[in-house]
C-alpha cells in the first residue's frame, strides 16, 4: 500500500515537473522571436480591440500589435492575446503578464511613473456618447446636472471628476461595453472616453440609430505603447517598428480598415517621441 503511493506521488510530481516546464516554454515572450509573445489589448472596443464571439481578435490596436510584433520577429501565430482593462495595465506590465500593451492607452506623466511608453502611435480625443434623442447635452459642464459613466482608472473618469464636470454623478465600471449597457438601459445620460472608442460603439449593427457623439473635442489623448519600466531596448525597437509602419503607410492602412466604415474622422499619425 505505501509503496503504490508513493509511486502514484512520484509520477505526479514528474507530470507536475514536465507541465511546468511545458508552460516555461511555451509562455516564453523574453527573447527576440522563437517563442511566443504576450500582448495586452481591449477585448471589448470595437474598431479599436475587440474579441469577436468566434474568438478572433480585431481592431486598430490589434493590427498595431501584429505588425509590431511582426518587427520583433514574431508571427501573428506567435502572439498570445490578453485581455488589459484600463485599471490593470501599470500592474500587469510591472508583473510581466504581458510584453507590451496597446490598449488605447494614453500616455500621461501619472503612468510614465510607473510604466514606460513607446509611441505615440495615435491621437484622440475624450467626448461624450449620448442617446439620439438626447438634447440637454451640448457641452461638458451639462454633465453637472447628470449621470455619467465611465472606466475605473481612465483619464476620461479623471478628467471629468478633476475638471470637465466634478459635480457629475459619474458611476465607473470595469469596461465602456459595461457602460454601454448602462446608457442603453437609461440608468445613465452619458458615456465619456475617447471619440475612437465611442465611434465604434455608435457604428455597431446593433446600436444603429441609438447612440450619437457629442463631437466634443474635451481631451488630447496621444496613445502609447505601454511597456516596462526601464526596458530602454524594447522601447527603441517599437518606436523604429512604428516608425516603418508610417512610412510604409500601414498606419494608413489599419486607419481606413477600422474606422472607415464608422465615418470617425481621425486626426493625422502623430510624431514619435525620440527621447
Ligand atoms: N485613453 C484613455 C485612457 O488611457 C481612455 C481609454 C481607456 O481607458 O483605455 O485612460
Amino acid at each position: 500500500m505505501k509503496l503504490r503511493a508513493r509511486k502514484v506521488s512520484a509520477a505526479i510530481a514528474t507530470v507536475l515537473t514536465l507541465s511546468l516546464a511545458a508552460t516555461a516554454c511555451g509562455g516564453s515572450d523574453s527573447g527576440d522571436g522563437g517563442g511566443k509573445i504576450t500582448i495586452g489589448i481591449k477585448f471589448d472596443q470595437p474598431g479599436v480591440g475587440l474579441k469577436t464571439p468566434d474568438g478572433k481578435y480585431t481592431g486598430f490596436d490589434v493590427d498595431v500589435a501584429t505588425y509590431i510584433a511582426k518587427e520583433l520577429g514574431y508571427e501573428a501565430k506567435d502572439i498570445e492575446w490578453k485581455q488589459t482593462p484600463s485599471s490593470q495595465r501599470e500592474t500587469m506590465l510591472a508583473n510581466g503578464d504581458v510584453k507590451f500593451i496597446v490598449a488605447s492607452y494614453s500616455i500621461t506623466d501619472k503612468r510614465k511613473a510607473k510604466v514606460d511608453f513607446a509611441g505615440p502611435y495615435f491621437l484622440a480625443h475624450q467626448d461624450l456618447l449620448i442617446r439620439k434623442d438626447e438634447t440637454g447635452i451640448t457641452k461638458a459642464a451639462d454633465l453637472n446636472e447628470k449621470k455619467l459613466c465611465s472606466v475605473t482608472g481612465s483619464t476620461s473618469a479623471q478628467n471629468v471628476q478633476e475638471k470637465l464636470a466634478p459635480k457629475a454623478d459619474l458611476k465607473t465600471l470595469g469596461g465602456y461595453s459595461e457602460c454601454l449597457t448602462s446608457l442603453e438601459n437609461k440608468e445613465v445620460d452619458a458615456l465619456t472616453t475617447d471619440d475612437a472608442i465611442l465611434a465604434g460603439y455608435a457604428s455597431q449593427a446593433e446600436h444603429q440609430g441609438k447612440f450619437k457623439l457629442a463631437g466634443l473635442k474635451l481631451s488630447n489623448e496621444n496613445y502609447g505603447i505601454g511597456i516596462k519600466k526601464g526596458d530602454a531596448d524594447l522601447k527603441a525597437k517599437i518606436n523604429k517598428a512604428l516608425e516603418k509602419m508610417k512610412s510604409d503607410k500601414s498606419w494608413d492602412k489599419f486607419v481606413e480598415a477600422n474606422f472607415g466604415k464608422s465615418g470617425y474622422q481621425n486626426e493625422p499619425a502623430p510624431a514619435i517621441d525620440a527621447s
